[in-house]
């Protein structure tokens, strides 16, 4: 038997969680059983997404269980192999975050080759947040030569992405983030054009008029409302918007006060479009080469907040809403 401390949700949230709604149990794990394979997870990521799951609405995921373990994206060590395609050492990625070691079927496990990336890149521009970015900008925006983009959510996991992936391909990109040292990053680390700090904007439509004098082309949608608005009052005739994901309304109780705009999708003939990364793993072959060959020219790195250990998980969780993070938010486990 092994001892594993698992993060569980006992009760749904209403509004924003808050840690009596959850529990951190400690487990015995036995020896995996024949075809199971005994995982010690050494990263695991927490998303604005797992918000949705904590409450029962249906969606496109499943919602958690009450009194077990949470789920999410997690890259962890093989220990035990009982399935001819793993041995201990393989590093691979499952969806059984939360928690630190696990027994699971071959089936829930995909090896991960970390020669050229480190390992927690699987779960930033590696990962499924890559990978949105890449299908968000390229696939639902259909990117193209002179457009003008706007990412909200700038600095954080996806939104970094979608930065250096517009800039590495050429584009005049302007990007949104809460406070003095997020734009900071956007334009020193990441060299973006325009940062706009939003918390210091009385206006952020005004903001986004004075960073794109030209019009915007893309939206990367990552927070809604307001943010949407302002897009929307600045796009250029036939402009395209990637409806990636609305964090500003993930905890509220009541609908959003904007955008009151919408109006002008119909007058500038936009295309919005949502999408979910899920549906387009179809592009993960060309996804990942092309994102360890931008990242081995030095043009895509890794911006990660690291929290440690599976006590602090639920600290990283809250964090993604109250903007602790620059980057991805990761938790190492050990
Ligand atoms: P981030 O790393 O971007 O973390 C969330 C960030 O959102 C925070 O750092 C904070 O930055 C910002 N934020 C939080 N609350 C608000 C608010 N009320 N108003 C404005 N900004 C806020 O998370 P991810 O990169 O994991 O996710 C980014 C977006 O992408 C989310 O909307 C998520 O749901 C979506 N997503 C969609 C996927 C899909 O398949 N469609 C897949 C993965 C993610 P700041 O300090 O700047 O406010």
């Amino acid at each position: 038997m092994t001892k594993s401390r698992e993060v569980r949700l006992m009760k749904r949230p209403v509004g924003a969680p808050t840690r009596d709604l959850f529990e951190i149990a400690t487990v015995d794990v036995p020896e995996p059983a024949p075809g199971e394979v005994q995982v010690r997870n050494r990263w695991m990521a927490v998303d604005p997404a797992m918000r949705g799951r904590m409450s029962d609405a249906k969606s496109y995921v499943p919602p958690f269980e009450l009194n077990k373990p949470m789920e999410g994206g997690a890259i962890g060590e093989v220990i035990t192999s009982n399935d001819a395609e793993f041995k201990a050492g393989d590093i691979v990625f499952s969806r059984l975050g939360w928690r630190e070691v696990f027994n699971a079927p071959a089936s829930a496990l995909k090896v991960r080759d970390c020669s050229e990336l480190p390992q927690q890149a699987h779960l930033g521009f590696a990962g499924i947040t890559g990978l949105t970015a890449y299908v968000g900008l390229f696939d639902v925006a259909g990117l193209k030569d002179g457009d003008v983009v706007f990412v909200s959510a700038a600095s954080g996991g996806v939104g970094s992405t979608v930065c250096q992936m517009a800039k590495l391909k050429g584009h005049k990109v302007i990007g949104s983030a809460g406070g003095a040292r997020k734009a900071a990053f956007l334009k020193e680390t990441l060299g973006i054009d325009e940062a706009i700090d939003y918390k210091a904007e009385p206006s952020l439509t005004k903001a986004l008029a004075r960073a794109a004098p030209e019009g915007i082309d893309v939206n990367f949608e990552n927070v809604g409302g307001d943010h949407l608005q302002a897009a929307l009052a600045v796009a250029n005739f036939h402009a395209r918007f990637a409806l990636c994901g609305m964090i500003s309304v993930y905890n509220s109780t009541e609908p959003p006060a904007a955008p009151r705009n919408l109006m002008q999708a119909v007058v500038k003939s936009i295309r919005m479009q949502g999408f979910i990364a899920l549906n387009y793993m179809h592009r993960e072959d060309q996804f990942l080469r092309d994102v360890t060959a931008w990242h081995k020219a030095g043009k895509l790195e890794l911006a990660e907040t690291v929290y440690e250990g599976v006590d602090h998980s639920l600290d990283a969780f809250f964090g993604l809403f109250s903007g602790e993070n620059l980057g991805r938010m990761l938790v190492k486990l050990s």
